[in-house]
């Protein structure tokens, strides 16, 4: 047997997690699982000790003891295709699938170590309020974060129905797009219903996250998204189901139109970690001015040959950008000197495939412009 008919026929097999985000890909990656009678199952859900499996036959909970190492970021999270047993009390996951992206969130402890909150993303929807005053630096940092999780940054202009003119929603989004190349930026209105369609198509392969400040409308948008109001109605059977609670919350659903959900409450207060990569996307007009510069190391303060300040001077670049740059970029030093170096290797290994082609994307999105 080929190995391709081979992988075919284990993506057969488990085709019910389809709607999880089962491809032909992970099929490959589980393939030499088959012969032990494991099943592949994507984490719902991670808590003391314990995990909620999505399995071809059903969810099942099951221990992870064999993927709880001593390397925080080698633990098993939402998201994660696992490998579990087909039975057993308990019934173990004997390992994950490799993964594709992850995000990882700094601790603020001493040893500086990241913390995995979701792996396996594709979209990171960035939800802004377009009822408020649009902070690009917020956005900015948001973006950074996404790029360097490997996922697709989307920026969605939440509550579209507050800014009535048509003319004054397109100045927002053309703002908004100054500050994020190749970043797909949509406008919604959970309130009326607008721009939903146009947001499920685009979430509806792959899995997506929802970020962005709190109030910019994600628990209206993935209720709305969801077609129910699933997250507020588990909560309700959660009180009245012998307090069972731990155990029946979904951090990671189907969407109706295709396409996985993940909400987990440490991704909502995530903050700016390692993110160089992610901020030199987030700002690649400007690494690709400093790439002119004379000096190599040039701060783009009063060297001469200088092409960022060249720039800002023809009015070719936003002050507020330049600053937003210089911002980001120290913050981001700070973190990373407080992060050890090994962890941040290895991810830049796994994410380096990713980001160039996000690079090559963004790129190519520029050149039709050019
Ligand atoms: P979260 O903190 O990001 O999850 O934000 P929420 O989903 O809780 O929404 C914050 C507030 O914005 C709530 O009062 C919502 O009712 C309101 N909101 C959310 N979506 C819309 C919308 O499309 N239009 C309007 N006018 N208000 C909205
Ligand atoms: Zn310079």
């Amino acid at each position: 047997m080929s190995a391709s008919s081979a992988s075919f026929s284990t993506f057969t097999a488990f085709s019910a997690l389809a709607p999880y985000g089962w491809d032909e890909d992970w099929a490959d990656a589980f393939a030499p699982y088959t012969a032990e009678g494991l099943l592949p199952g994507r984490v719902v859900r991670v808590d003391r000790g314990q995990c909620d499996v999505v399995t071809a036959d059903g969810t099942v909970r099951a221990d992870t003891a064999f993927v709880t190492p001593h390397d925080p970021m080698r633990v098993l999270c939402t998201g994660d295709w696992a490998v579990v047993e087909p039975g057993g009390t308990p019934r173990y996951v004997r390992a994950y699938l490799p993964r594709r992206t992850a995000f990882v969130r700094s601790t603020s402890s001493k040893r500086s170590e990241g913390q995995i909150l979701a792996a396996n993303v594709d979209h990171a929807v960035v939800a802004v309020s377009a009822g408020v005053e649009l902070d690009l630096g917020r956005i900015e940092r948001f973006l950074a974060l996404a790029w360097e999780s490997g996922a697709q940054p989307v920026v969605v202009l939440t509550k579209a129905d507050l800014v009535p003119e048509p003319a004054t929603l397109g100045h927002l989004v053309q703002d908004v797009e100054t500050a994020a190349p190749g970043v797909p930026v949509l406008t919604v209105s959970a309130e009326r219903g607008d721009g939903l369609d146009v947001l499920a198509a685009v979430l509806g392969t792959g899995t997506s996250v929802l970020l962005g400040q709190s109030g910019a409308g994600k628990s209206t948008l993935a209720n709305a998204l969801l077609g129910a109001d699933v997250m507020d109605v588990q909560a309700v059977r959660d009180i009245d189901g012998k307090g069972r609670h731990t155990t029946t919350t979904r951090n990671l659903l189907a969407l109706p139109g295709g396409g996985v959900l993940i909400d987990t409450p440490g991704l909502r207060g995530v903050g700016l970690w390692d993110a160089g990569t992610g901020v030199g996307q987030v700002f690649a007009e400007i690494e690709e001015l400093a790439e002119e510069c004379r000096f190599h190391d040039c701060g783009h303060e009063s060297e001469p040959g200088c092409a960022v300040r060249a720039a800002l001077e023809a009015g070719e670049l936003p002050e507020r950008r330049l600053e937003s740059y210089r911002k980001l970029q120290r913050e981001n030093q700070y973190i990373v000197a407080k992060t050890d170096a090994r962890l941040r290797q290895e991810l830049r290994k796994e994410w380096k495939r990713r980001g160039a082609a996000g690079k090559a994307a963004m790129e190519a999105k520029r050149g039709r412009y050019s």
